[in-house]
């Protein structure tokens, strides 16, 4: 977060002496470091009470958006309630003790946790076998294209070059794509929204190694011709991938595995509650069809009666794309989760997520136009391409949101909708907070159009208003240091 200077300065707090932690010196005993190694000048530590530290890290906070105190219709990224009872899971000490090179006997239950999760993801998928080894939904494409690659190579298939990709597709698929080394080729999608399958035959050749789809897509809307899709792309010897970071709409509805996707990405942080945002831990596995398991990186569990032990390395593998078996502690919670609502409770997740957005995409049509016509799944997607002629972009209704106490939606995006805002708001929510929701997207409406100027230099709530976008993820300033201070010492300590 950028800090304006005023707050710079008022974020200075420190007394020289003061102190929020006396150390019990007679328990350590005296290092004594080489003179080399010694620092000519004391630390700049921040010197604080105690109780200053806590109202100093509890005001921040309060600063902050976050699930647990505000509303997130963040299309794409399913930010839903994370339940607590997921964070008491992971922090058990029987599982938040072990090593990862603890002997196989003495992480039985841990690995059996392993193998319960497999087993889940594959009945929710209709896969063969997943490796919960990527740390991310990227991290996750990343190793599933480098199997499409694996399974051409080892046919001695050389000339497949292509990866198709959607317009309307998350902005990794085509990323993805190129890390490995395909060329992109892009689809176009019709008025629907859905694959245009005239241009998609024209595209489709005996170069394409794959076609990587969101099914529904970003806009929200299934694509009812996904077994004729699957089929044409199989029959010019390709394979179909499917980004499954949000599997928010399908669970106990539909399985990717079933309309002929022969790998899948699953991103745990989002569809399986474990919490995500500001690129903290996250966990993405894959899983493929019987054709794809020799591939897989390794270790995978392996059940041998009422064992569990690691199944053989394949030659054929890819290779490790982490470290040990993946993020445990994410895998644990999202692991909870299913325990919590098992196959019934799925069922009602998507059903609710579809319920909510369809919810608020009628209360909303006749605020903003929807992108598509039709009823939507788990999301979908306004435009304000009418604004843009007031000054207002979708960004500026995202912030002005923020003052009414909600996160903003995803904006400007996906780029097949002009002036685009994404909502999710998730099976989490309920039908007051989506009502309150309504009542503050009616009001910017009608703020557009009698003072555009106000939703145009929003937020005025909040502490920092209008940061550089591209600064402020790129180049963070996440360490406090008082340069000033630090020049004065530095000049005292010369003199
Ligand atoms: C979030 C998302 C991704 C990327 O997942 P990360 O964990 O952020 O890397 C890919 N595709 C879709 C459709 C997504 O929503």
């Amino acid at each position: 977060m950028l800090i304006s200077r005023d707050d710079r300065l008022s974020f200075e707090k420190s007394s020289p002496g003061r102190r929020g932690v006396i150390l019990p010196r007679e328990k350590f005993s005296r290092a004594e470091p080489p003179a080399a190694l010694r620092r000519q000048s004391p630390p700049l530590f921040p010197e604080m009470s105690e109780l200053d530290i806590v109202r100093h890290f509890l005001n921040l906070s309060r600063k902050n958006f976050s699930v647990d105190t505000h509303f997130y219709p963040l299309g794409s990224c399913t930010m839903k309630y994370n339940p607590k009872i997921n964070e008491w899971v992971a922090r058990q000490e029987k599982f938040a003790g072990l090593h990862p090179l603890q002997p196989d006997g003495t992480v039985q239950g841990m690995m059996e946790l392993l193998w319960d999760l497999e087993e889940s993801l594959k009945s929710i998928t209709g896969m063969d076998r997943f490796t919960l080894q990527p740390a991310a939904g990227a991290h996750g494409e990343l190793t599933g294209i480098m199997l499409v690659r694996a399974y051409h190579e080892s046919r001695g298939d050389a000339k497949r070059t292509k990866v198709l990709v959607p317009d309307s597709s998350h902005g990794t698929n085509p990323a993805t794509a190129s890390l490995v080394g395909y060329r992109v080729v892009e689809v176009k999608s019709d008025a629907r929204g859905r694959i245009d399958l005239e241009s998609f035959k024209s595209v489709l050749d005996d170069h394409v190694a794959c076609l990587m789809l969101t099914n529904p897509n970003t806009l929200g809307v299934f694509d009812e011709n996904i077994l004729e899709i699957a089929k044409l792309v199989h029959s010019h010897g390709g394979l179909l991938y499917y980004d499954g970071a949000n599997l928010n709409p399908l669970l106990g509805i539909a399985r990717p595995g079933d309309m002929g996707f022969d790998v899948v990405h699953v991103n745990l942080h989002k569809t399986f509650s474990t919490p995500h945002g500001g690129g903290g831990p996250g966990s993405g596995p894959v899983g493929v069809k019987r054709h794809l398991i020799p591939f897989l990186p390794y270790p995978l569990v392996e059940k041998k009666g009422d064992r569990y032990g690691w199944a053989e390395k394949s030659k054929t593998s890819i290779g490790r794309v982490k470290a040990f078996y993946g993020n445990i502690g994410v895998i644990l919670r999202a692991w909870a989760y299913l325990k919590v609502l098992g196959k019934e409770g799925l069922l009602r997740v998507s059903e609710g997520a579809i319920l909510n957005a369809n919810y608020l995409r009628l209360k909303l049509r006749d605020v903003f136009p929807v992108a598509v016509e039709g009823p939507c799944l788990h999301e979908f997607v306004l435009t304000l391409k009418h604004a843009a002629a007031r000054g207002v972009h979708a960004g500026d209704v995202g912030k002005r949101l923020l003052d009414f106490g909600f996160h903003a939606p995803t904006v400007h995006f996906p780029l097949v909708v002009s002036e685009a805002l994404m909502i999710e708001p998730t099976e989490t929510e309920s039908r007051e907070t989506l009502d309150l929701f309504v009542e503050a997207m009616k009001r910017i409406a009608s703020e557009i159009e009698t003072e555009p100027e106000k939703v145009r230099n929003a937020p005025y709530t909040l502490p920092v208003r209008r940061p550089n976008d591209v600064l402020a993820a790129r180049k963070p300033l996440l360490t406090y240091r008082d340069l000033l201070r630090e020049k004065t010492v530095a000049a005292e300590t010369a003199a």
